[in-house]
């Protein structure tokens, strides 16, 4: 029997409808297994800027530092697209990833089998099924790297190059190692396969990647390890998905990657992700979709990835396994039984359910 603290941040758009159902959902799990979760409610982005001006509320932060995990909607919307960069509600993920510390995301891509339709790809490349750990680093790389404009000066034939812009992509050692560690660790619980991804044959970072994640590979003599060049690995994405296990990489080669590999297993309503940070702390929980504003409000939005997200938390962060597997178990019961919500609706069998009834079926498939 356990007690936690889940910080619950709805955000805009669809934000509130699935974080709501999750919360239920949440719930229905402490009641079977002896748990209490209190929730509280924070706010993020867009709603936050209404209510006080600022994306991102102090308070916000400082109750997210003091819960056990924390839950997001999704954050944005076209009534806050006009605000210059850093006012922006998309400036509360970044906020939030830097003061929790979150480093590592993991995305994971799996292919439900219920849900084959879905699936781009033709049938001969997915008979395996996928399931593929992407372990992205988040807080480093050239997404937070020194970034500018300046003086192109001239071309060596004298030309005015005009204002240049650069971004700049630096990684450390201890910041490849810890996220390395976190790729090592889970491919011992899944088939002990680790995919390290970059651009080693043109980039430094990526030289010094690989360096640090063979040394990290000495500790995991159980864990084969392939290294793979993002170019390649991205056409391989596609021919053959099943391969795949936990993949290692940088935060702008995972950005990319992740939102691939979603895409091969259907809609992005199904696609949860998990953010860690130190061992201890908060990690936080949010379905890869965004805020949806074309279906808000209207039950219509698929609130799996959310749910999903928190079997997650339960897993990584709160430690509730058999908690996790019963969430997990539910959707794939609903999923079985022909439930669809209007993304993943493929065929003319299913039976089409709203964000709500949705919800609702995964609650009484709990067991
Ligand atoms: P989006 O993910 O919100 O929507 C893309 C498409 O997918 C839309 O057609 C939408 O209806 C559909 N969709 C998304 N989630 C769905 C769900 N759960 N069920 C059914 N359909 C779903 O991406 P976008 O339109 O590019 O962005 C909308 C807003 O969300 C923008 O302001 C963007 O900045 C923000 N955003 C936020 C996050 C986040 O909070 N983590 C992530 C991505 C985008």
């Amino acid at each position: 029997m356990g007690s936690f603290n889940i910080a619950v941040i709805p955000g805009d758009g669809i934000g509130p409808e699935v974080t709501n159902g999750t919360c239920e959902v949440l719930q229905v799990i402490a009641q079977k297994y002896g748990h209490s979760f209190h929730f509280e409610e924070l706010l993020a982005g867009g709603s936050a800027i209404d209510a006080t001006g600022e994306t991102l509320p102090a308070s916000t932060l400082a109750a997210c530092k003091k819960s056990d995990a924390v839950l997001l909607g999704a954050v944005g919307g076209p009534k806050w697209d006009s605000l210059p960069g850093k006012q922006r509600p998309e400036q509360a993920l970044l906020g939030l990833r830097a003061g929790l510390g979150l480093y590592a995301n993991l995305r994971p891509a799996v292919l439900h089998k219920e849900l084959s339709q879905a699936c781009p790809l033709k049938d001969k490349y997915v008979a395996d099924g996928i399931d593929i750990m992407i372990v992205r680093e988040l807080t480093g790389g050239i997404y937070f790297g020194e970034r500018g404009r300046r003086d192109g000066g001239k071309s060596p034939d004298g030309q005015d190059m005009g204002q240049e812009a650069y971004d700049t992509e630096s990684y450390s050692v201890l910041e490849i190692e810890r996220i390395a560690r976190v790729g090592f660790e889970l491919a011992m619980g899944r088939k002990k396969k680790v995919f390290c991804i970059d651009k080693a044959n043109i980039l430094e970072t990526s030289r010094l990647w690989r360096e640090v994640v063979g040394r990290v590979s000495l500790e995991y003599p159980e864990v084969e390890v392939e290294y793979m060049y993002v170019d390649n690995a991205s056409m391989q994405l596609v021919r053959r998905p099943s391969d795949f296990d936990v993949m290692i990489t940088s935060n702008i080669f995972g950005d990319i990657l992740s939102d691939e590999a979603g895409m091969i297993t259907g809609s992005i309503g199904m696609l949860p992700s998990a953010s860690l940070g130190a061992p201890g702390k908060p990690g936080m929980y949010e379905p890869v979709h965004g805020s949806a504003p074309d279906i808000a409000g209207l039950n219509k939005a698929n609130p799996l990835a959310t749910i999903l997200s928190a079997a997650m938390m339960l897993r990584w962060t709160l430690g509730l396994r058999k908690e996790a597997d019963a969430i997990e178990n539910a959707v794939s019961k609903v999923l079985s039984e022909g439930y669809r919500t209007i993304d993943i609706a493929y065929s003319e069998e299913c039976t089409v359910l709203g964000t709500r009834e949705m919800t609702q079926k995964v609650i009484l498939s709990i067991v």
